[in-house]
């Protein structure tokens, strides 16, 4: 409670610092990035980005979910964007949790196993490749040839991107 009190003091001195100001909804990059949400990652500045350039999608490992699939589809086929760039990050906490230990704590704590998976990790470099295959593979986004997977490291604050081979699923023509 005292830090959300703290941030809408935050918000009454930024609003009234700023004239005001209408930006298009449709982001002017044409670009969505799905990202994890750790708090070491500010996006805008570590890209450069300002207000009304891309969609931000974030999430506990920046996890490519049938929920990021349905952000992307309304992204792309209402918002107008044309690429995705996925950035995972170096010491996730994603990585400190198994899926079969999280879902039994979670379990354990409440008598429910939950429906939704895990999705913990170990390898990053492994699950950008997947994230990246998942977007590309599918049908659901209409724009699918500008979708490339980066890592962030946490300390130095530079990415470097993860190289995806599509597979001999896909290889010679997108099957979906
Ligand atoms: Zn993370």
């Amino acid at each position: 409670m005292k830090s959300i009190d703290e941030l809408l003091a935050s918000n009454r001195e930024f609003a009234e610092s700023l004239p005001a100001a209408h930006l298009d909804v449709h982001p002017a990059r044409r670009l969505a990035i799905v990202t994890c949400m750790d708090s070491r990652l500010d996006v805008f500045a570590a890209l450069g980005l300002s207000g009304g350039e891309a969609h931000v999608l974030r999430n506990a490992g920046g996890v490519v979910t049938d929920d990021v699939i349905r952000s992307l589809a309304v992204s792309q086929r209402r918002l107008g964007t044309r690429e995705v760039m996925l950035i995972h990050h170096t010491d996730c906490g994603m990585q400190k949790i198994s899926d079969d230990g999280f879902r039994a704590e979670l379990q354990a704590a409440t008598g429910t196993a939950p429906s939704f998976a895990i999705e913990s990790f170990d390898d990053v470099e492994a699950n950008v490749r997947q994230s990246v295959l998942r977007v590309r593979r599918s049908a659901f986004l209409p724009h699918r040839d500008n979708v490339r997977g980066f890592v962030y490291d946490v300390d130095s604050h530079a990415l470097r991107e993860v190289a995806v081979d599509e597979g001999p699923a896909t290889r010679g023509g997108r099957s979906c």
